[in-house]
C-alpha cells in the first residue's frame, strides 16, 4: 500500500479522499492555487503545496507543476478527483514516465472512452447497446443531411471530443440542421480544440441511467446497481438517486451484467460509470466516464462500500474487497447538489459565507468544503457541497431530505438549496415520475 498520496483536486472531492486516505492510514498531500491558500482540502491534509496562480489552467491542469509536488513531497501516487486532469491521458502518460501511479484506470483506457466514437465503437464491440447513429464522425452538413434524413428527425449533433453538455445541439427537421450543425462544431472547437461531431437519434423522452462499474485491472469486474441523474439542466445533473425509481431489479442485473462482463472484458482498472438514456424499457450506451463521478456517494450509501478506498486498493495491486455476490442493495439514496447560484437564472454567486450550519442526524452526509467564513473564489466551479440522505425506501429518503435540506444554513451567498425545496413538493418528484426534460420544462412554466 501507498505511504503518501497527493490530490491532484480542490474542494469537496478533495475532503472526499483525503478522508479515505486518513482511514487506511495513508498521508495525504494537498495541492492548491493561490486562491486556495485557505482552503479547506489544504487545512485538511498532512501537507500542501502550492502549485500555482488562481487560474485553473495555470494551477490545477499544470501537469509539470503537480508532478514537482508529488516529488517535493514524496508522494507515490496521485488521486484525480473528478473534472480538471482526471480524463486526460497524457496526464496519466506523464505520471508513468515519473514512476508515479495514477489511481485510476490505464492511458489506453482514458483515451478509448474520451473519444465519444470510439467509445460507442468500443461498447458495440462489448456487447453493450447504443443509441442509433452516424457510422463516426460526420465531416460535412451533406453527410449530416443524408444521416438525419435516414434516421428521421429530430437528432442530436454531439461533439466526439464532448463533456459537460457542451457542444451539443438537437435539430427537429431539415431545416435546423444546418444551423445546429455549424454551431455544435464551433461550440466544439472553442471548448475542446476539436470540432468533429456525430450524429445520435435524439430520444425524447429517456431517462438517464448509468451503471457503476469497478475492475481489477485483471479481467474482473463488477457493477453496482444504477444511478437516476434525470434531473438535469442544460445537460448537468441537479439531483441523483440510486437505485433508479423505474429500473425493475431483473433489468438492473440485466443490464448490470452486460457492463461488469465488459469491464472484466477490457481489463479495466478502477472506478468507471456507463451512461445510458432509458426510454420504454431499453438502455442505451451515450458514454462512459473512467473516474469516480460527483454522484457516487448515492452508490456507497445503498451498497454500504467506500469507492475511494477501493480505487486505492486497485491502484495498489491489492484488488476490490467484494464480488459480485458481496453487493446487495440497501434502501434509497438521493443526492442534491448544492451550488452556489442565484436562482431562477443559476448565475454563479460567489463570495464570503458568513455562517454554515451542516445537518445530521440519522441518514445524512454532507460532503462539503465550506465553513463559516470562507471565501468562494469566483474561478472554479459553484458546486460547494453535495447532501446525501439515506433511507429504508424512496420515501423515507425524501422525508429526511426535505428534514435535513430545513436544517442547513447557508448565509452570505445565493445557493440551490431554495430549488431542492420546491422539488420536493411536485408530485412528480414525490412519485420518481420524471425524464431528462422534465427539469427545464419545470422551470420554465415556475420563473
Ligand atoms: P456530456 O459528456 O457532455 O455530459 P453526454 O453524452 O453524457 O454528454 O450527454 C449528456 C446529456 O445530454 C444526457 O444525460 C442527456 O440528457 C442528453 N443527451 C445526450 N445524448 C442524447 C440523445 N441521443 N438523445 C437525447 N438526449 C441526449
Amino acid at each position: 500500500m501507498f505511504d503518501k498520496i497527493l490530490i491532484a483536486n480542490r474542494g469537496e472531492i478533495a475532503l472526499r479522499v483525503i478522508r479515505a486516505c486518513r482511514e487506511m492510514g495513508i498521508a495525504s498531500v494537498a495541492v492548491h492555487s493561490t486562491a486556495d491558500a485557505d482552503a479547506m482540502h489544504v487545512r485538511m491534509a498532512d501537507e500542501s503545496v502550492c502549485i500555482g496562480p488562481n487560474p485553473s489552467s495555470e494551477s490545477y491542469l499544470k501537469v509539470s507543476q503537480i508532478i514537482a509536488a508529488c516529488e517535493v513531497t514524496g508522494a507515490q501516487a496521485i488521486h484525480p478527483g473528478y473534472g480538471f486532469l482526471s480524463e486526460n491521458a497524457g496526464f496519466v502518460q506523464a505520471l508513468e514516465d515519473h514512476g508515479i501511479t495514477f489511481i485510476g484506470p490505464s492511458a489506453e483506457h482514458i483515451r478509448m472512452m474520451g473519444d465519444k466514437i470510439t467509445a460507442k465503437e468500443t461498447a458495440k464491440r462489448l456487447g453493450i447497446p447504443v443509441v442509433p447513429g452516424s457510422a463516426g464522425g460526420v465531416p460535412d452538413i451533406e453527410t449530416a443531411q443524408a444521416v438525419a434524413s435516414e434516421m428521421g428527425f429530430p437528432v442530436i449533433i454531439k461533439a466526439t471530443a464532448g463533456g459537460g453538455g457542451r457542444g451539443m445541439k438537437v435539430a427537429t427537421s431539415l431545416e435546423d440542421l444546418e444551423v445546429a450543425f455549424r454551431t455544435a462544431r464551433s461550440e466544439a472547437k472553442a471548448a475542446f480544440g476539436n470540432d468533429e461531431v456525430y450524429i445520435e437519434k435524439y430520444l425524447e423522452k429517456p431517462r438517464h441511467i448509468e451503471i457503476q462499474v469497478f475492475g481489477d485491472g485483471k479481467g474482473r469486474g463488477v457493477h453496482l446497481g444504477e444511478r437516476d441523474c434525470s434531473l438535469q439542466r442544460r445537460h448537468q445533473k441537479v439531483l441523483e438517486e440510486a437505485p433508479g425509481p423505474c429500473i425493475p431489479p431483473e433489468e438492473r442485473a440485466r443490464i448490470g451484467k452486460i457492463c461488469a462482463d465488459a469491464i472484466g472484458e477490457l481489463g479495466y482498472a478502477g472506478a468507471g460509470t456507463i451512461e445510458f438514456l432509458y426510454e420504454d424499457g431499453e438502455f442505451y450506451f451515450i458514454e462512459m466516464n473512467t473516474r469516480l463521478q460527483v454522484e457516487h456517494p448515492v452508490t456507497e450509501a445503498i451498497f454500504g462500500v467506500d469507492l475511494v478506498r477501493q480505487q486505492i486498493r486497485v491502484a495498489a495491486g491489492l484488488g476490490m474487497e467484494f464480488t459480485q455476490d458481496d453487493l446487495k442493495i440497501n434502501g434509497h439514496a438521493i443526492e442534491v447538489r448544492i451550488n452556489a447560484e442565484r436562482i431562477p437564472n443559476f448565475a454563479p454567486c460567489p463570495g464570503k459565507v458568513t455562517a454554515f450550519h451542516a445537518p445530521g442526524g440519522l441518514g445524512v452526509r454532507i460532503d462539503s468544503a465550506l465553513y463559516a467564513g470562507y471565501k468562494i473564489p469566483p474561478y472554479y466551479d459553484s458546486l460547494i457541497g453535495k447532501l446525501i440522505v439515506h433511507g429504508a425506501d424512496r420515501q423515507e429518503a425524501l422525508a429526511r431530505l426535505h428534514r435535513a435540506l430545513g436544517e442547513m444554513i447557508i448565509d452570505g451567498v445565493d445557493t440551490t438549496i431554495p430549488l431542492f425545496n420546491a422539488l420536493l413538493e411536485e408530485p412528480d418528484i414525490q412519485a420518481g415520475n420524471y425524464s431528462i426534460h422534465w427539469l427545464e420544462k419545470w422551470l420554465k412554466a415556475k420563473y
